[in-house]
């Protein structure tokens, strides 16, 4: 088995054993962790989910299939641009400025009208210490109908203390033949930049023309004469900037995200440059971490252009 199969086969397992610790997925953004996520929470949700899984009829189904909530699911996700998942999250603290409900609060409740209650935490490597140990505990005296479901992008930075609490679900990108097969045609840039993982095709595609522009952009990398840079730096801005309106992102994430397009292009296509590699690289760190784009990028490309 390939790509997702063998991770949908296990959680099917989960499902017609009826296993209830928490389960980990695990796999590279895209590729399908938080799919598989949704398919185990509404399984436990479901009340006349089967061996086979959720009916898919009843209300909670058609709630959760309709617009991915219900009453006795909780999501946490990472706050803030440090995103981070704070201990406030988990046990109630009313220094923490966040309208959710924290989960140990989220669990004291019987489910309302699901099966169970089940909390679904994504990027599970962004919990800090203090909230991985409050989880923990509030897993110890959790009631025998709460689920823990959680997904990460960066399995080795999940504290070991929660990693060994859970069934651990790999979630590998499909083969070239599967990818293919689901998405009838693939352009050069879609594959790169997606680096084969389905979700980020889609997003790829959601603001295709940003993308294609940047993709050309790239190309004319090669070959370019020194005194093109300043040129190149100026389109590149405006290339990444396109992505704003179609992705909804701010303009220092989509500065970000051309970079790490950038960054895979010369993989790529300069695999002798390392020294052009580590140039980008470094400007995408110092974009994430507030620097001016205008100051960053000029002297970037001046190092990208030439023999
Ligand atoms: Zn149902």
């Amino acid at each position: 088995m390939i790509g997702l199969a063998s991770a949908r086969a296990a959680v099917d397992g989960i499902i017609a054993t009826g296993r209830s610790a928490p389960v980990l997925f695990y796999g590279a953004i895209g590729a399908g962790k938080s799919l598989l996520a949704e398919r185990l929470a509404l399984a436990w949700l479901c009340p006349k989910a089967s061996q086979d899984g959720p009916c898919g009829e009843c209300q909670v189904c058609r709630t959760f299939l309709d617009k991915g909530k219900a009453i006795d699911l909780q999501r946490i996700e990472p706050l803030g641009p440090s995103r981070i998942i704070r201990v406030g999250q988990i046990v109630p603290d009313s220094a923490l400025d966040w309208e959710g409900t924290a989960v140990t609060t989220f669990l004291q409740t019987l489910p309302t009208v699901g099966r169970n209650r089940v909390v679904l935490i994504e990027d599970a490597d962004r919990m800090n210490q203090d909230a991985a140990n409050a989880l923990l505990k509030t897993l110890e005296e959790a009631s025998a109908r709460a689920r823990l479901i959680l997904t990460t992008s960066a399995i080795s930075r999940v504290m070991p203390t929660i990693r060994s609490r859970c069934i651990a679900i790999a979630c590998e990108l499909p083969g070239y033949d599967e990818l293919a097969g689901q998405f009838a045609s693939l352009e050069p840039h879609e594959l790169l930049f997606s680096e084969g993982a389905p979700g980020v095709i889609h997003h790829v595609r959601e603001a295709d023309e940003a993308y294609r522009t940047l993709f050309a952009l790239f190309e004319d990398l090669s070959g370019a004469p020194p005194g093109a840079a300043l040129v190149l730096s100026e389109r590149f801005k405006e290339a990444a900037e396109a992505l704003e309106k179609p992705t909804g992102q701010t303009s220092r994430a989509c500065h970000a995200e051309a970079l790490r397009c950038l960054a895979l292009w010369i993989r790529s296509r300069m695999p002798g440059h390392p020294d052009r590699l580590a140039a980008v690289v470094e400007t995408h760190r110092r974009i994430v971490g507030n620097a001016s784009a205008n100051l960053a990028f000029d002297p970037l490309f001046a190092t990208l252009v030439g023999p």
